[in-house]
């Protein structure tokens, strides 16, 4: 593994200011490790032409001392994300031959800063899934292994390739997105930081949609400041969202060294939950000492209807996802598969485009929306939601300034472990601690807390207050600091 792409992001960054190195040189470095690990499967496109003439413009610029905040910093981009003229998959064959003729709004914040790009990563089909075993590509692999073992791990998902990639040393950061936890759970299983803003926090103008009143943009990246340094670029108002906030976008590295002091920390009871191991409880009593020794108080809190937040999550994602997903019908966009009349082409169509997984969201989602069921499924779950966001308002309003909880229920488990792919509400399970987050559309950050006693990584997730991201990258760093930089796994791919 090349020195350079042990760099952290604001490494790269301040050794390409310095010019103790090129763009073209780390870049180089990154595409030799990228081609060197396509066992991982991380990514669906590498775009190493593109990448070597974005560093030479980045290479231009820094020797006339010019360069945005992230002039030369190689990055890998989620492949939801539409990239002018570089095919876009959500990783589904439904779009194939897709070439967008336009960037998505935060991929182009990160080229106007300087970033370049490395490729399009790997994920689960439209983002629907948690462990990226549903990408129309293949499962990407982990980097960690349990010590002595050759078992394939899943990376989680549904960002599985932006989560791998990081930790593998694949690029310097990576985009992500987050439905319902496919930003922290992958972080958390792959040792890496990873935050969902606020919604509205980002554009969502040309991310694929999966379900539009949850999904929001974010960074997965190795440490703190580099999330902290990804997210100030990609945020911002956009008039293409009508959703984004028209707010000032605050300065989130000098947010991450304010520390904890004086900040309250509250731990919801209702997060303990059947079947969470012995060991992720330790580790979330040990967070909170941390925080408590940095000098927050921490207190319990109580978010009632937490439990209703999984089945409610599975009824609101997969009804927006069968109406975004209408507009795959073999005439706009990617594949078709001829018909003997236009019905007919579209069902062909539909049925060789997608996917197991997103069938199955697409039919649950029809279901919970067609006339005799919307009241009995759709309305209620919209209730729930307001009443989970409203547990979060309380919680705040009683001067609360984030919450702690951990990032999922266990630590990463094996490619095609049996159980999870017979029963789906195994999988679904993963998204117990992430789901109300979107629903309620706070700001949630995983950070990695620790391991388990086979030596994987576990996360603990900051759950702030709306738009305040800042208290989540400072009680962010206090961990960080407590726990020590992660080692990633020594290179056996
Ligand atoms: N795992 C969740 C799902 O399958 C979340 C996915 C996401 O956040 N995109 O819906």
């Amino acid at each position: 593994m090349s020195e350079l792409t042990q760099l952290t992001l604001a490494e790269a960054r301040d050794g390409l200011k310095a010019r103790k190195f090129s763009s073209a040189e780390i870049t180089r470095a990154y595409i030799a490790a990228i081609e060197a690990a396509r066992p991982l499967n991380a990514f669906i496109l590498e775009t190493p032409e593109k990448a070597l003439e974005m560093a030479a413009a980045s290479d231009a610029r820094l020797a006339k001392g010019d360069g945005g905040p992230l002039e030369g910093v190689p990055l890998g981009i989620k492949d939801l994300y539409c990239t002018r003229d570089v095919q876009t998959t959500a990783a589904s064959r439904i779009l194939t031959g897709f070439v967008p003729p336009y960037e998505s709004t935060v991929t182009s914040h990160l080229w106007r800063d300087g970033a370049v790009m490395l490729g399009k990563l790997n994920l689960d089909e439209f983002a629907m899934g948690s462990a990226n075993e549903t990408s129309a590509f293949g499962p990407v692999i982990s980097p960690w292994r349990v010590a002595g073992s050759d078992v394939k791990l899943v990376p989680g998902g549904s960002s599985g390739g932006s989560a791998a990639a990081v930790a593998a040393h694949l690029c310097a950061a990576a985009t992500a997105t987050d439905t319902g936890g496919s930003i922290r759970q992958p972080a958390a299983f792959t040792g890496t930081v990873g935050i969902k803003p606020t919604y509205g926090r980002c554009s969502r103008w040309g991310i694929v949609a999966f379900a539009s009143s949850l999904d929001q943009a974010g960074p997965i990246a190795r440490t703190i400041e580099d999330a902290a340094l990804m997210l100030q670029s990609m945020a911002g108002h956009d008039p293409m969202d009508t959703t984004c906030a028209d707010l000032p976008v605050p300065d989130y590295r000098a947010a991450a060294g304010r520390g904890v002091k004086g900040l309250k920390i509250g731990i919801p009871e209702e997060y303990r939950v059947d079947g969470m191991s012995g060991e992720i409880l330790a580790l979330w009593n040990r967070t909170a000492d941390y925080l408590k020794d940095a000098g927050a108080e921490v207190v319990p809190v109580s978010l009632p209807h937490t439990r209703y937040a999984l089945p409610a999550y599975y009824i609101v994602a997969p009804a927006e996802c069968s109406s975004n997903l209408a507009r795959y019908d073999g005439v706009r966009y990617g594949l078709r598969v001829p018909g003997k009349d236009i019905i007919d082409m579209y069902e062909k169509t539909r049925a060789a485009g997608f996917g197991r997984e997103v069938r199955r969201r697409i039919l649950i989602g029809t279901y919970v929306l067609s006339a005799g069921y919307y009241d009995a499924y759709y309305e209620r779950a919209r209730k729930v939601r307001t009443l989970i966001k409203r547990d979060f308002e309380d919680v705040y309003a009683s001067g609360v300034h984030a919450v702690l909880t951990p990032a999922t229920p266990t630590a990463a488990f094996p490619v095609g472990e049996s159980a999870r792919q017979t029963d789906p509400v195994e999988m679904y399970l993963n998204d117990v601690f992430t789901v109300t987050v979107n629903m309620a559309g706070l700001p949630g950050l995983s950070v990695p807390g620790g391991f388990d006693s086979r030596g994987l990584p576990l996360g603990m997730q900051l759950i702030g207050r709306p738009f305040d991201e800042e208290t989540l990258f400072a009680a962010g760093q206090v961990i960080e600091n407590a726990v020590g930089r992660v080692r990633y796994p020594e290179k056996w791919w």
